[in-house]
């Protein structure tokens, strides 16, 4: 602003610059000021700001959010109340249980904007950012995933906080799902968190008939332990599973205890989803999150339909071609373990349980008498009851159930489990012959 005052001054006493060709200098000269002024700026913003960008495909994304909606009212200083901006996003959290119930969590961060911070003392500024483009495969697919980033701005001198800050950062993310499970859904074409960890559920609580849970824990066990040899003989890394039988029977209850004891994160893909056509059902199996089983269920609903396009002409379901071609991948040396679950093994085409793509096939059945019984058993084994009078009520729960599967009555596992919550021990027994059968 001086500099441009003074050159005025100077014009108007000077009479070259009666002309209007003086005018036209002095314009250059401004232009000269002020070019030189933004240049200045932006050489002591080069030296004295430095920046940091996070894009949304990177997982520090998603910890940055939180860890800065973390940082609001009451525990942080006046200063750190960013959330006196006027942007803000909400970010929400569905925690599905497995009684069906669920609960909807709120979030509130930084919107799309400009807020500001101090940690540590230091001011920082975080602008976030989004675009939309089309990502990869949105060409075929016509998916377009929002781009974003956050970037972080302080002084230079301050640099060394944002190690500092991803850390925490980082640890109050990890803390969350540390001995949780976490399941991730599809959100375009990636993969992202769907809900709160869950608290792992323990393998035991999971009753299957005699073995199959050993075994199958034994056959993933085995998997994992052969890396190598997978490598040596150049054949990929993969296991696929199918669990069938009827609804209620404990197959996803298994899976999840399962990824839960070998602490792995489960990715469900749901193949009637409107939308997720063969080349996405590709990508998003191609990059499955390290340490996770990948979970489809109900495989034989997805292949009752005829393939369905959008008004546009996407094709917008899976074709039984495009999911086999998804399941058999490209040969990479990437660990690959799918789960597959069908109440239905009758109505699935013989080329997808065939060996190598179906490794591991078993049937997860209504309840056993001896299933009731350890469920029973899981149920009231710390009742006050002492040891003699449960084990004779136990004894009585797989007599009950053995009669109704002699008289053609079949009891999911499920309806055992509803029957017991509900009840006292002693009543849960004595109504036990009311239960509901599975049709
Ligand atoms: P599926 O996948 O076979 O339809 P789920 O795993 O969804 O069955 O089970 C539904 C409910 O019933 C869950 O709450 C689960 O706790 C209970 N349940 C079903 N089968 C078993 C089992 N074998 N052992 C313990 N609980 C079970």
């Amino acid at each position: 602003m001086t500099s441009d005052a003074s050159l005025l001054s100077f014009a108007a006493d000077n009479p070259y610059f009666q002309a209007g060709f003086g005018l036209l200098g002095v314009g250059a000269a401004m232009t000269v000021a002020r070019t030189g002024s933004i240049w200045a700026a932006t050489v002591l913003r080069r030296r004295m700001l430095v920046s940091l960008e996070i894009d949304n495909r990177d997982r520090a994304y998603e910890w940055f959010l939180a860890w800065m909606a973390h940082r609001t009212p009451p525990e942080t200083s006046r200063a750190g109340r960013w959330m006196r901006s006027h942007e803000l996003s909400v970010a929400t959290m569905i925690e599905r249980r497995s009684n069906g119930s669920s609960s909807v969590f709120f979030q509130l961060v930084a919107g799309p904007g400009t807020h500001w911070f101090k940690y540590k003392g230091a001011w920082m500024q975080v602008k976030r950012q989004r675009e939309t483009r089309s990502m990869m495969g949105g060409q075929q697919t016509g998916i377009s995933v929002p781009w974003e980033t956050v970037t972080l701005t302080t002084l230079s001198r301050d640099r060394t906080l944002f190690p500092q800050l991803l850390a925490e950062a980082r640890d109050l993310g990890m803390r969350g799902q540390e001995g949780k499970l976490v399941i991730h859904t599809a959100w375009g074409i990636e993969w992202r968190p769907f809900g709160k960890p869950r608290r792992k559920r323990p393998l035991k609580s999971v009753v299957l008939d005699a073995g199959l849970s050993d075994k199958i824990e034994g056959d993933i066990t085995a998997f994992l332990g052969r890396r190598q040899w997978y490598a040596d003989r150049g054949v990929p890394y993969r296991r696929a599973y199918l669990l069938h039988g009827p609804p209620g029977s404990g197959k996803t209850s298994f899976i999840q205890a399962l990824a839960g004891s070998l602490s792995y994160d489960i990715c469900i893909v749901n193949l009637s989803e409107r939308g997720l056509a063969d080349d996405k059902l590709n990508h998003l199996l191609s990059n499955v999150p390290e340490r996770s089983f990948v979970l489809i269920e109900d495989i034989d609903a997805a292949f009752n339909k005829r393939v369905q396009t959008t008004a546009d002409g996407y094709q917008s379901s899976v074709t039984f071609s495009g999911f086999l071609n998804a399941l058999d991948g490209v040969a990479s040396g990437e660990e690959r373990i799918v789960f597959m679950t069908t109440n239905h093994v009758e109505k699935l085409d013989p080329a997808l349980i065939r060996p190598g793509r179906v490794d591991f096939m078993a049937l997860v059945d209504n309840a056993s008498p001896v299933q009731a019984r350890t469920l029973f058993e899981n149920f009231y084994g710390e009742s006050e009851l002492v040891a003699d009078e449960l084990t004779r009520l136990a004894q009585r729960v797989e007599g009950i159930v053995q009669t109704k599967l002699e008289n053609g009555q079949r009891i999911s596992m499920a309806a055992l489990q509803g029957h017991f919550i509900r009840r006292p021990v002693q009543e849960a027994v004595s109504t036990l012959h009311e239960i509901f059968p599975a049709p």
